[in-house]
């Protein structure tokens, strides 16, 4: 059984869990430092990048979890937790700055804070269903990293090696096929 850390200070905490066990994982929810100990993996969830960042310097998370990346831990962010990831965050701050990426925040404009999208994912399946909720998007990536989707000519999902970051909320549709994809780049 793999054992998967859900970061769980802030966000869509529940519903990645809620998949994850579905899927037959140890869900551990990473509140502290402990928390990170053993993993197979971590989920990085979408929320309030802002927010989540004062919160993992509040709980000293930021450089255990750089650590862990650097080792090799597999790891997913999803929409804020694709920011986290993310080395370059236009007009703003990098956070943990591990994925060769470049990200812009609330990408999709005011009028369509949120919405729904069929995309077509080669490596992964068609017709996957994609929840854009103030959605961020990559603008650019660095050597070494698979562009795996894009809406609209925009990435919204990609690969830097065993990091994996999407712009959209696969957690909150019923479809698995992304979370067995990240799932199954574990071994
Ligand atoms: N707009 C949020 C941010 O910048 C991300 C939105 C989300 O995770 N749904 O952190």
């Amino acid at each position: 059984m793999k054992r998967i850390g859900v970061l769980a200070l802030q966000g869509a905490v529940r519903e990645h869990v809620q998949m994850l066990e579905f899927l037959d994982c140890e869900v551990v929810l990473v509140k502290q430092q402990n928390d990170l100990q053993q993993l197979d993996g971590l989920v990085l969830p979408g929320g309030e990048s802002t927010t989540m960042r004062k919160l993992l310097n509040r709980y000293e998370l930021l450089e255990p979890i750089r650590t862990l990346a650097k080792t090799g831990l597999p790891m997913f962010g999803t929409c804020a937790g694709l920011i986290l990831l993310a080395n370059e965050v236009v007009d703003d701050e990098p956070h943990l700055a591990i994925m060769n990426v470049a990200v812009a925040r609330n990408s999709y404009g005011r009028q369509v804070d949120s919405f729904e999208v069929d995309l077509n994912i080669p490596k992964i399946g068609k017709s996957i269903p994609a929840v854009f909720i103030r959605a961020p998007h990559i603008e650019s990536v660095g050597d070494g990293v698979e562009i795996l989707a894009e809406h609209e000519g925009k990435i919204v999902l990609a690969q830097d090696g065993h990091l994996l970051g999407c712009s959209f909320h696969p957690e909150l549709t019923k479809d698995t096929r992304i979370l067995k994809y990240f799932l199954s780049s574990i071994v």
